[in-house]
């Protein structure tokens, strides 16, 4: 393949880059503003491609120049939109500086330094900002979870990699086997730019599109009232929470059911019923402690698995909640509701945790504390 056919690629697939980023900004609002810096970095990659095909047309070094911080701008700009990502950003006299810096370079050294400059010393700058890139998104707290970052961070490395050989390697070489590994080096160059073109988009959209599924995902499992898990996420966590917890260790779930919730909501009205729940949440959250699983299983029903914790301890963080519970509602500074609850609490022990064993065992404990006159803990009998 020639190397015109080459730009011609490069070229082609920066636009679509362009055009593709720029269009899904539309459909990931939160991330609206690295996907326009990525966009217009692609922009500035397409014309600095088209710049280079017609460099040696232009006047003096003016077409190496201006082809150079086209790209540059790109690479800036898409390492802006990386810091972006958690909040962090490169002053933008900082970005202006370092360009003014390249050119004034470029038309300081003229054209008969122009081949050096194009085929060695502008890799350096590349490289250094294509190795920052991945740095940047290798120490990410944004996308650090993300499947799909290793693959960005490679992708950066890759080519700065390739850079600094472009950088420090190749002039070694030029110089012991002649100028034909220039020529060689071209193609490479061209060939590894028509996969970096590709690449990177596709390796920054994956990013953002993961991390919004990954958001969709919590949505999904989270109650919109109180903040807790909801039926899936309970559902769906909570069997892998004992199952990373120790197999020999004693597991406790507490079943809560607020007592006569309709008649506080007939009385009161809907809206005061919502602060109940979210009352009782917050409490439930906070004595329960990071460690346990809470959920709204739906209605005014609740569960918190307690992984590692033994009946007894267990017990003694249900008696708290619904203490803690009714004393915040009768608050008459607060509510000023008389509100309490039902629990029902089973243990399983010895690696018998099966999540809806457990909860049917808490369930009927709880329907025991219910008959027995509410306001109320149980404890299931075998579970
Ligand atoms: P018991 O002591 O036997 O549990 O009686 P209860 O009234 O608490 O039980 P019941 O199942 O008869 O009523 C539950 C009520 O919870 C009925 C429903 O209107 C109310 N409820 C369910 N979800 C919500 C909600 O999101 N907000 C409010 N305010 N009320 C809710
Ligand atoms: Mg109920
Ligand atoms: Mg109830």
């Amino acid at each position: 393949m020639d190397l015109a056919t080459l730009w011609y690629l490069t070229t082609g697939t920066a636009v679509l880059a362009a055009i593709m980023t720029f269009w899904e900004r539309k459909g990931h609002g939160q991330r609206a503003g690295e996907l326009g810096l990525w966009a217009a970095a692609f922009g500035a990659f397409t014309l600095g491609c088209v710049l280079s095909m017609v460099r040696k047309d232009l006047p003096g070094v003016s077409g190496f120049a201006a082809s150079n911080l086209a790209m540059m701008l790109g690479y800036l700009l898409v390492f802006q939109g990386v810091l972006l990502l958690d909040g962090r950003r490169l002053h933008p006299a900082l970005i202006l500086g370092l360009l003014v810096a390249i050119g004034s370079t470029w038309f300081a050294a003229g054209a008969a330094a122009a081949e050096f400059l194009w085929n060695h010393a502008s890799s350096l700058p590349i490289a250094i900002v294509s190795g920052l890139t991945a740095l940047s998104l290798l120490r990410s707290q944004t996308v650090r979870a993300l499947r799909s970052r290793p693959i960005a961070v490679a992708v950066f490395a890759c080519h700065a990699l390739f850079y600094v050989a472009r950088a420090f390697v190749v002039p070694v070489l030029a110089s012991i086997h002649g100028e034909d590994v220039l020529a060689l080096v071209a193609e490479i160059t061209m060939y590894e730019a028509v996969l970096f073109t590709v690449a990177m988009p596709m390796s920054l959209l994956a990013l953002v599109r993961e991390e919004d599924r990954a958001n969709l995902l919590i949505t999904a499992r989270t109650d919109f009232l109180t903040g807790l898990n909801n039926r899936q996420g309970f559902f769906e966590l909570a069997p892998r929470r004992l199952s990373h917890a120790e197999t020999s260790a004693s597991h406790s779930l507490l079943a809560f059911d607020l007592d006569h919730f309709k008649a506080i909501n007939d009385r009161y009205g809907h809206d005061v019923g919502d602060r109940i729940l979210k009352l009782f949440a917050d409490i439930a959250r906070e004595i329960a402690g990071p460690q346990a699983m809470s959920a709204r299983l739906g209605g005014e029903e609740f569960a918190i698995l307690l992984p590692g914790t033994k009946g007894a301890d267990a017990h003694a963080i249900g008696e708290h909640i619904a203490q803690r519970f009714a004393d915040a509602a009768a608050r008459p500074d607060g509510l000023g509701i008389p509100a309490t609850v039902s629990i029902g609490l089973a243990e399983a022990s010895g690696g018998q945790s099966d999540l809806p064993t457990l909860l049917a065992a808490a369930d009927r404990a709880l329907y025991r504390a219910k008959t027995l006159g509410r306001n109320r803990i149980e404890i299931a009998r075998a579970a």
